[in-house]
């Protein structure tokens, strides 16, 4: 899956890499696979948490109908639900607004033993923000600059990081809001916007790669998913995190208590 690494400091061309690529894989074999892999998701979350040491963020950025959500269920699937948090992030309040974009972002990292989940995330102010023209360009175009060293301060203090783009094409995501409008039950995640969104595809995909290219770091890095066929895109961001969290070489510590000779006596 180290291909879909981005390194630091790399010029990318997003329409150099294959929304559709599944890596020679069938779907029937990514399912096996992904089966496993939630299990082991679900064990290593709860080392994770027992160890109460590690803190984990998964930052997830898509366009619409790219498949954060699907990836919040079907890789999240059998993990404990106490020991994950999903933060979503929407327009920004009043309140947000009010103070600097990444106010509103820190409050929802992960604690000690935490996975946290960002659906969407501060590089809506690089995203958006830019696209839309919400501030001046002299304004957003440091912003790479503060998020690489704010995201370095979280890992100096012991987070580790992970950032997928969730990869979808053109024709992809048309098949995707079709299916939004025609379905009574997806409807309610339609909204007009998307279409405008949609038409500043090429715009959108400049600031994908301006993020990609500018902070995809050591410490942070970037993976650039292949999202057109679901299956797919569960299984690389699944195989990823399993191999970030089996790299933490956790372990389960002892209880706080000395616990030699304990036999459960009959209950009062
Ligand atoms: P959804 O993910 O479909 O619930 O939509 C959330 C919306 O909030 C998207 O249109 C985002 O572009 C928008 N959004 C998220 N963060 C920001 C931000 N910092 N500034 C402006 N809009 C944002
Ligand atoms: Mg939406």
């Amino acid at each position: 899956m180290d291909r879909y690494r981005i390194p630091p400091d790399t010029a990318v061309d997003l329409r150099r890499f294959d929304p559709a690529d599944t890596g020679d894989l069938k779907e029937d074999q990514a399912e096996d696979r992904l089966e496993d892999l939630n299990h082991r998701l679900e064990t290593l979350q709860e080392l994770l948490h027992a160890e109460g040491k590690h803190k984990v963020l998964v930052v997830l950025q898509a366009m619409d109908t790219g498949g954060k959500d699907g990836v919040i269920r079907h890789v999240f699937e059998g993990v404990n639900p106490l020991g994950v948090n999903v933060a979503s992030f929407g327009r920004p309040t009043e309140q947000d607004l009010a103070h600097d974009y990444l106010w509103r972002v820190h409050a929802h990292t992960p604690g000690a033993g935490q996975l946290a989940i960002f659906n969407r995330s501060h590089y809506e102010d690089v995203l958006v923000v830019r696209v839309h023209g919400l501030v001046p360009k002299e304004v957003w175009s440091r912003r790479y600059r503060h998020i690489n060293e704010w995201e370095r301060l979280l890992v100096e203090e012991g987070t580790t990081i992970r950032k997928f783009y969730l990869h979808i094409s053109p024709e992809e995501q048309a098949e995707r809001l079709q299916e939004r409008l025609d379905d009574p039950t997806k409807r309610w995640k339609f909204r007009l916007g998307d279409l405008d969104e949609r038409a500043r595809w090429a715009d959108y995909r400049a600031a994908y790669e301006a993020v990609l290219s500018q902070t995809s770091t050591t410490w942070a890095p970037w993976y650039v998913v292949p999202a057109d066929r679901k299956w797919y895109r569960n299984l690389v961001v699944a195989s990823v995190l399993v191999q970030t969290l089996e790299g933490l070489q956790m372990g389960y510590p002892p209880s706080e208590d000395d616990l030699t000779g304990v036999v459960i006596p009959p209950a009062g």
